[in-house]
């Protein structure tokens, strides 16, 4: 898959333009994907230096991106003219994600095993003996009956 990865709040707490700390297992949720094959595009407002800053800081600690804020390296407005501000990926890894961004192992989870959200709250019901009654206190939530 290509999944787009923001930077700031996201791989490391927002304290732009200053690069915060790692959040708990970004780096090494991110080289367990490229070691999967998925393909990791860098998807930040950072440009210039401070851009190179974030990819050199990724790069030190083992993660390298395919591109960063374009589809494949070499895109330019130039050399295509379906060039568009917005990436073509599979997903979105954001701190802006509807619903506040899940921790690494979380996203991994989702990502690897093709869960959704659903899946993982399903998961966490699983046992509960009246779970799927709906006179229950414990019956499955209102966005499994879509
Ligand atoms: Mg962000």
């Amino acid at each position: 898959m290509i999944i787009a990865v923001d930077f700031d709040g996201t791989i490391v707490e927002n304290r732009y333009p200053e690069i915060g700390a790692e959040r708990p297992f970004a780096i090494e949720t991110l080289k367990m994907l490229n070691a999967e094959r998925h393909r990791l595009v860098l998807w930040t407002c950072r440009e210039g230096k401070l851009l190179d800053d974030a990819l050199e800081w990724c790069r030190e600690r083992g993660v390298e991106f395919y591109a960063a804020n374009r589809d494949y390296p070499e895109e330019t407005t130039d050399n295509n003219p379906h060039f568009s501000r917005k990436l073509k990926a599979d997903l979105f890894i954001d701190d802006r994600n509807v619903g506040g961004l899940p921790d690494w192992g979380t996203i991994y989870r989702m990502v690897s095993r093709g869960k959704k959200w659903h899946h993982l709250i399903d998961e966490a019901y699983e046992g509960q003996k009246d779970y799927g009654d709906p006179s229950s206190r414990h019956r499955r939530p209102w966005y499994r009956f879509w």
